[in-house]
């Protein structure tokens, strides 16, 4: 069975306390693989490795961060099959999905932000013949990086490129349930050339390996990506040590469908916004509100496309929904499904578990679920399930949407489907998101503002706004 090891100062090693957590494919329950159960004391090793790396790295020219950097790009996309089979075996998303979407953009962050520090400046502030102000941004120290399990090395290395091209060495953990690919970028970070201790890669639980990483003292940033309670606790715990902090979180995303939007177009992409990576992405669309005039029309096509998407084997190129990535988050899903039907809400596809034969006779399946029939205000539409699970809402007009569409507790990403210009552009001034798509789903600009508002995020990832974060401003002013 494979044995995996925590990254610290370039090498592989043991967790200090010996113990081991079983890792399970999802796609067939079973257990292949065991990662270290880190401790403090690993984290102390790992902080303190990186704490010695930063004299070197933080001046480190950024040309040369830059090309190791791309390296490291290089390296992935150099083992691609490898990485592609490694996330689908751990996450239980379909393997065409890793292949076409997670561990190419792993790549492309590093691409992206290896060649973005080249074209980072600060602002000078002359005060006419009297003194000139310029800004440094200096890099800050060690980084805590931690990650969800649902984009594994995807979101990873969202956070990794931007802390290491910025000049900061990192201490990063993968979710307990998805840390193999993580892991393998170790290997790729010391081929790339990357200094010992500038990248640490730790496993463990979130409660004790996560919680000592961004509580250590010598942690100075903290980026994350995760549900909206843990969020909450580091925040908390952190509060008085006055970390730098970045939060990406929760959502309940509203999916708007007017009645003169091209219908063809909103219904075949409602497909992928609602039920693309077993609609465990926080950008899905869950709940979908339709304007009345086209509410049946939509209806049907919708569920017409779904019910025809097939669940099963990971493996299989026209199995459009893989497993859910744990027993738990199976159970939580399903329960979901069953609170929605307690709250009166009628399913119109799926809402089943799906068994498949043969070797995923096992998984943690469940089918496309198409919902309707609830009101706005009830927990099936304010509560994240993170799932396979869509309601459908219909509405009367513009300002009634808007107030449902802005009802819940987050504000992470939305839609919005009109040929109307002026609604368009009216309705993303109003809705409570950082992020409105109009006319289209999960379009991404790597140079655009990410992140959420409310109990969604604090903070934003993206572009140049990641290299502000991990970055320190520092004015200097020079009388003339
Ligand atoms: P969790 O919050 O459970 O975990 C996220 C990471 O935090 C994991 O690595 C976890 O470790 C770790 N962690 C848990 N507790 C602590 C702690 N006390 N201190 C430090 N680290 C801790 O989220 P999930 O993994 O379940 O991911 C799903 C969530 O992520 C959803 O809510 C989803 O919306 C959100 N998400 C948000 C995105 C965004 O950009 N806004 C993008 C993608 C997902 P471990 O799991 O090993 O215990």
């Amino acid at each position: 069975m494979k044995k995996l090891q925590n990254f610290i100062n370039g090498e592989y090693c043991e967790p200090v306390n010996g113990k081991y957590i079983d890792n399970v494919n999802p796609a067939t329950a079973e257990v292949y693989a065991q990662i270290p159960d880190s401790s403090a004391e690993d984290v102390d090793n790992a902080v303190r490795a990186a704490h010695d790396a930063f004299k070197t790295w933080s001046v480190t020219p950024a040309g040369e961060r830059s090309r190791i950097i791309l390296n490291i790009a290089a390296g992935i996309e150099k083992r691609m099959d490898e990485l592609v089979k490694a996330e689908t075996d751990d996450n239980g998303k379909p393997l065409w999905l890793s292949k076409e979407t997670d561990i190419p953009r792993a790549a492309s962050n590093f691409h992206f932000y290896a060649t973005a520090i080249e074209h980072f400046a600060s602002e000078a502030h002359p005060m006419e013949d009297k003194a000139i102000n310029y800004t440094l941004r200096q890099p800050i120290g060690v980084c805590a990086c931690i990650s969800p399990w649902n984009l594994p090395l995807y979101l990873f290395t969202w956070k990794v490129a931007p802390a290491l091209a910025a000049g900061n060495t990192v201490v990063a953990k993968p979710s307990e349930l998805t840390p193999v690919t993580a892991s393998m970028l170790g290997e790729i970070c010391k081929e790339a050339g990357l200094p010992k201790g500038v990248l640490n890669i730790l496993h463990g639980f979130g409660h004790t390996a996560g919680a000592a990483m961004t509580s250590h003292p010598q942690v100075k940033v903290i980026s994350f990506t995760g549900g909206t309670k843990t969020g909450e606790t580091i925040a908390a715990s952190v509060a008085t040590q006055f970390k730098k902090l970045s939060l990406e979180m929760g959502g309940k995303n509203p999916n708007i469908i007017f009645d003169d939007s091209n219908l063809k177009r909103a219904i075949s992409t409602s497909v992928h916004s609602s039920f693309r990576n077993q609609g465990e992405i926080c950008l899905c669309g869950s709940r979908i509100f339709i304007q009345k005039g086209v509410y049946e029309e939509f209806k049907k096509g919708l569920v017409e496309k779904v019910s025809k998407l097939k669940t099963g084997d990971p493996y299989e190129e026209d199995n459009f929904v893989g497993a859910m990535v744990s027993k738990n988050h199976y159970e939580k899903v399903l329960s979901y499904i069953k609170l929605a039907q307690e709250e009166g809400g009628k399913i119109l596809s799926g809402g089943k578990a799906v068994k498949p034969e043969g070797r995923c006779a096992n998984g943690y399946f469940i089918e496309p679920t198409i919902i309707e029939g609830l009101p706005h205000d009830c927990r099936t539409n304010q509560e994240e399930i993170f799932g396979p699970v869509v309601t459908l809402q219909p509405f009367d007009t513009e300002e009634e949407v808007i107030e449902y569409a802005n009802s819940t507790k987050y504000g992470l990403a939305s839609s919005v489907w009109t040929e109307n210009l002026s609604r368009a552009h009216r309705v993303a001034g109003k809705l409570h998101a950082g992020i409105v798509w109009i006319n289209c789903w999960m379009m991404r600009d790597l140079r655009t503002p990410f992140g959420g508002v409310k109990n969604s995020g604090v903070g934003r990832e993206g572009g140049f706004e990641a290299l502000k974060f991990f970055t320190e401003e520092k004015n200097v002013c020079v009388k003339i």
